[in-house]
């Protein structure tokens, strides 16, 4: 016999934003996740405003800003040219009750999430219990899981949501594909607690910067500034992370006599990828489980949560009597967004850092400067960063 109950695979922000949409809704759900806790690795950092707005139906996204830091604005920079355009959020008042991007750590939200589902009388969070296989007839999905212990277990429930990550065992059990391409470079972020802000003039909270030999990204966290730059696929992770190969990178962003105090260093490979399907029947793929991006622009967490909010809306009308195929707009609404804002987007960026050819960094910089200077321009291109286009989007696809 089939619980009344939705099965949630991975308590990462993804999974755990959809638990808490059904829950809040009168919903069974019942999160499962491999680990024992959820993760507090250096993750994602950046909040976009709607991102936040959603969180506030929860009473969450006020917590994470008050965790956080407010970033009104942020920029494109040149290594050797210093600004090149700040794009300023403010212009996204009245769009957004969060009209800036707020840089607080991943982990702070996913312990908030969890907080919150282990309080709620319809949440139930199993820790420990690794996914490994799932299928499904007309009532409802069986689900088997691994415990730690090595015993297997079969649960139940009349619809799935797979957010289980990058690697997605529910992905691949369903067969879905997942093509796409891997970036040749290594990303390698490392965290210290020097103040950039008092040592570049102008410098805001989150900036971009490009150079033809190496780009880098600096991110200003709470406590902390985070150093994003590509690395040689052809060095191990022990060779770039080795206390001195950090020191001599860090130097190199900003000279200083004195050594960095470096407070972590992690370093990641990343894909650029979407799933052919989000919809397999009663499960539901969500999050990295579905799309994978490069990180420029924060869109990765931000993308996945908002897939978690249509698809929780959505299955909360086929809950309650609507026909499973609404479902289907699900897949079509946010697999447009993957491939055309995030996946399109983050690409952009990555070429506007890496651009080498004099000529097309010059004609990127000239462009960046005048979207800045123009404010129909400017607002729309915050309009698209911030992701509130994708979602005012969404309407027209049906
Ligand atoms: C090192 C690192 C740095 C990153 N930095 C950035 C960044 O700077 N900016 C940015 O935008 N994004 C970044 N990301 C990406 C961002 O963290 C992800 O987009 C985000 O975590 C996606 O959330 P999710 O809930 O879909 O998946 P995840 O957060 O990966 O959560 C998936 C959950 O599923 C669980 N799980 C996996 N398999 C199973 C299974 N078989 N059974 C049960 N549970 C399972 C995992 O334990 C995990 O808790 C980074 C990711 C990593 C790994």
């Amino acid at each position: 016999m089939t619980e009344a109950r939705v099965l949630i695979v991975g308590a990462g922000p993804v999974g755990m934003t959809a638990a808490a949409y059904l829950a809040n809704e009168g919903i069974p759900v019942t999160i499962i996740d491999a680990h024992r806790d959820v993760p507090t690795d250096l993750r994602a950092s950046t909040f976009h405003p709607p991102t936040l707005d959603m969180l506030d139906r929860f009473g969450i996204g006020q917590k994470c800003v008050e965790q956080g830091l407010i970033c009104p604005h942020w920029q494109f920079r040149d290594r050797r040219e210093g600004v090149i355009a700040t794009f300023d959020l403010s212009l996204l008042k009245g769009e957004t009750n969060h009209p800036y991007r707020l840089q607080c750590e991943q982990w702070k939200l996913s312990l908030l999430l969890r907080d919150w589902l282990q309080a709620h009388p319809n949440a139930e969070l199993i820790f420990g219990a690794r996914a490994i296989d799932v299928t499904q007839n007309d009532d409802g999905v069986t689900l088997t899981v691994e415990r730690e212990d090595g015993s297997h277990e079969k649960m139940s429930g009349r619809y799935m949501v797979s957010a289980d990550g990058a690697r997605s065992n529910i992905r691949k059990a369903l067969g879905v594909t997942f093509e796409g391409m891997t970036i040749p470079e290594i990303f390698l972020s490392m965290s210290t607690t020097f103040p950039f802000q008092d040592a570049i003039a102008d410098l805001s909270n989150i900036a971009y910067i490009s150079d033809p030999d190496e780009w880098v990204v600096l991110l200003r966290t709470p406590s902390l500034w985070r150093v994003l730059l590509p690395t040689d696929p052809n060095e191990t992770p022990e060779q770039m992370k080795a206390p001195a190969r950090v020191e001599e990178r860090l130097q190199a962003v900003f000279p200083k006599a004195e050594p960095y105090d470096v407070v972590h260093s992690v370093e990641y490979r990343v894909h650029e990828k979407v799933a052919e399907n989000y919809v397999v029947g009663r499960v539901f793929l969500a999050g990295d489980a579905a799309h994978l991006n490069n990180p420029l622009g924060g869109m990765g967490m931000n993308g996945g949560i908002h897939d978690a909010m249509n698809l929780a809306e959505k299955l909360t009308k086929v809950w309650q009597g609507e026909p499973l195929s609404l479902m289907g707009r699900y897949e079509r609404q946010r697999r447009k967004v993957a491939v055309e804002t995030v996946q399109a987007q983050s690409l952009r960026n990555r070429s506007i850092l890496n651009e080498r050819r004099p000529d097309a960094r010059r004609a990127y910089h000239d462009d960046l400067r005048a979207t800045v200077e123009d404010p129909a321009r400017h607002k729309a291109y915050v309009m698209r960063s911030s992701l509130i286009q994708s979602l005012n989007d969404l309407e027209g696809v049906e």
